[in-house]
């Protein structure tokens, strides 16, 4: 798995992107001034509920080497953006697969994976050596095929996001995607995601 923030909001009319954009969003509420302390004031909003001002700023990533499977759950969260790569136009006759740690850790389930997985790219390429398109050919690939998407959410989808697949109840592969997620944003903006690194990433989380 591969996360990498490419892009994030920025704050043309003062200092302190994303954070400082948030507070002036929030201030504009109140006609109050700023008192330095961008951080401590939106993250007392955020304390409150008063999370519409965190919705301001979005942030891009750029995530490979997650399954179809891990995917899927992603773009159940509608609160977002989303670009995939296309098995309609890509050509998988070499697909790379995401193994679960579960197969991983037991030599004769990788060997039932192997088997299986060589099977299925060796059924694709002979599709395609018949003639038959990307677009149907695609209908062997399980959902380990590793997929790339790019993806941009707001703070306020991301919190909720991280609040749900953060949890151990989610699913393995989209929960490490999540934390991993959670450990890039905090640094871009620890006044948002404080509480929620301490309690996935924290002592807490651990
Ligand atoms: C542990 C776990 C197990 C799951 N198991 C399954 C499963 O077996 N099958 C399955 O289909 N899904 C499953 N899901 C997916 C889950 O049901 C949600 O689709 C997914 O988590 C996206 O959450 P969301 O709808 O809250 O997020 P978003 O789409 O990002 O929405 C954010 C929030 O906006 C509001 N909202 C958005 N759209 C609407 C709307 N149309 N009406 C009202 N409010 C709206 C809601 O408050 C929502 O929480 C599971 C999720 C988890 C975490």
């Amino acid at each position: 798995m591969h996360v990498e923030i490419i892009a994030v909001t920025n704050y043309t009319a003062g200092e302190g992107a994303p954070v400082g954009l948030l507070e002036h969003a929030g201030r504009a509420c109140y006609q109050s001034e700023s008192r330095g302390q961008p951080g401590k004031f939106v993250q007392a909003r955020v304390r409150e509920g008063h999370e519409s001002i965190i919705e301001h700023a979005s942030v891009t990533f750029d995530i490979s080497g997650i399954s179809r499977a891990c995917s899927h759950q992603l773009v159940r969260h509608r609160i977002a953006s989303y670009s995939q790569e296309s098995q309609r136009y890509v050509d998988m006759s070499a697909p790379e697969f995401v193994i679960p740690p579960s197969v991983v850790g037991n030599p004769d389930a990788v060997a039932v994976w192997d088997e299986f997985m060589a099977g299925v790219t060796g059924a694709y390429q002979r599709l395609r050596q018949l003639g038959v398109r990307k677009e149907d050919a695609r209908f062997l690939l399980p959902n380990a095929t590793a997929t790339r998407i790019i993806v941009t959410m707001n703070f306020r989808s991301l919190r909720h996001f991280f609040s749900v697949r953060g949890e151990k109840a989610a699913q393995w592969e989209i929960r490490a995607l999540a934390l991993e997620m959670l450990r890039q944003v905090h640094q871009l903006a620890p006044a948002v995601f404080a509480d929620q690194y301490e309690r996935y990433l924290g002592q807490e989380g651990k």
